[in-house]
């Protein structure tokens, strides 16, 4: 343990056992990519996210969040599930299981004690989303991945169903080299995305993108938005399904493999019609410790109005009728919204609203 190289490798070593798939290591340097996320920001790309501008001084110097940082230990956590949750709307994998903040924070946290054990003169500090760009730019830097045109960090094996963390350290570690590789003519990404939210390669435009609008965004979602969002009730994962990188192939089976991470295990999932029905306190207990909750009840339902409105389906259309008279104006407007476009594509007969049930018995 006496070397720099060493000290490294044990703390290699003491992550791998923790659970954590990729681990590298890179001077706590301002990230290179620094100055292509101020122009995004100045882009107005950000959308409704005014903590990003507001913090972005900070997320892009790691001195801002540990005094006299040298090193960033950086890790991967695989999040990909074995299989997906057969519901009647989708969520993105990474909010299947338990919320990861949680889950990585704890296990960074186990981490810094075992180094502060052996060397108390050592300062930590973890972050986990707390400076996304610093842990993206850091992870390229520590060999965990490249940049896909998708904007994700790529592992050329392990493809890109990782989250990532950083621990921030005040001592000098032995660093690993940048990771390799690239996306080469692929530009599936680009094409799959229903909303054109890449608006170019490796640029986002966040208020297109179905995450922003399901999670993130406030507001009422923009209406030419709702019908590509399709399904989807929190997050997308279309660019990264597509991705070949993600894909098993016979030759690589190493490529986007289960989670071996138990509290990442897809947790059961209420139904649409259960969703529409649900008030707001049998939400937070619902999903009490998944990150789907900050999406807030409210944006839950709102985005649950758009799924039923693309289902096709017209058993919905009596939860649908329930909300066009909601004191809360966007839920009103997206329930006005579902109605039509369900009624629209169906037959006359089936798209009569039905009357509430004890009308129907009395
Ligand atoms: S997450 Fe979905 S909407 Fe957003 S860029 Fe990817 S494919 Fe497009
Ligand atoms: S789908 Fe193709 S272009 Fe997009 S990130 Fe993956 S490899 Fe790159």
């Amino acid at each position: 343990m006496g070397t720099t190289a060493e000290f490294t490798e044990w703390i290699r070593a003491y992550a791998h056992a923790l659970g954590f798939e990729l681990v590298g290591f890179a001077p706590a340097v301002r990230p290179p990519h620094a100055e292509s996320f101020l122009l995004w920001l100045a882009r107005g790309y950000a959308g409704t996210m005014d903590y990003l501008p507001r913090t972005a001084q900070v997320r892009i110097a790691p001195t801002a969040l540990l005094e006299g940082a040298q090193s960033a230990v950086v890790v991967g956590l695989n999040y990909a599930p074995e299989t997906l949750p057969e519901t009647d709307y989708r969520i993105a994998r990474y909010a299947l299981g338990d919320d990861y903040h949680t889950v990585i924070r704890a296990k960074l946290e186990t981490l810094l004690n075992a180094i502060c054990a052996l060397k108390p003169e050592v300062q930590g500090r973890v972050c986990v989303d707390s400076a996304p760009v610093l842990e993206r730019d850091l992870a390229w830097l520590a060999g965990l991945g490249w940049y896909g045109k998708n904007t994700c960090l790529i592992n050329t094996h392990r493809g890109s169903y990782f989250f990532l963390g950083v621990l921030l350290l005040t001592i000098e570690l032995a660093y690993d080299s940048p990771a390799e590789g690239g996306c080469g003519t692929c530009r599936k990404c680009l094409d799959a995305c229903p909303t054109g939210a890449l608006v170019e390669p490796y640029q986002l435009d966040a208020r297109r993108c179905i995450s922003y609008l399901t999670i993130e965004n406030r507001d009422a979602i923009p209406q030419e938005w709702r019908r590509p969002i399709g399904e989807w009730l929190f997050g997308c994962d279309i660019c990264q399904e597509v991705c070949p990188f993600n894909r098993p192939r016979e030759h690589q089976p190493l490529r986007a493999v289960p989670t071996r991470e138990a509290r990442f295990r897809p947790r059961p999932l209420p139904s649409l019609s259960e969703l529409l029905t649900m008030d707001e306190p049998a939400f937070q207990e619902r999903f009490q410790g998944s990150a789907v909750r900050r999406a807030k009840w409210h944006g839950i339902v709102r985005s649950a109005l758009v799924v039923a409105g693309n289902s096709g389906n017209p058993r919905y259309l009596p939860l649908i009728e329930r909300y066009r008279h909601h004191p809360n104006p966007i839920l009103r407007e997206h329930a006005e919204w579902a109605y039509r476009r369900l009624t629209e594509c169906l037959p006359e007969a089936e798209s009569a609203p039905r009357p509430p049930s004890h009308r129907a018995e009395g």
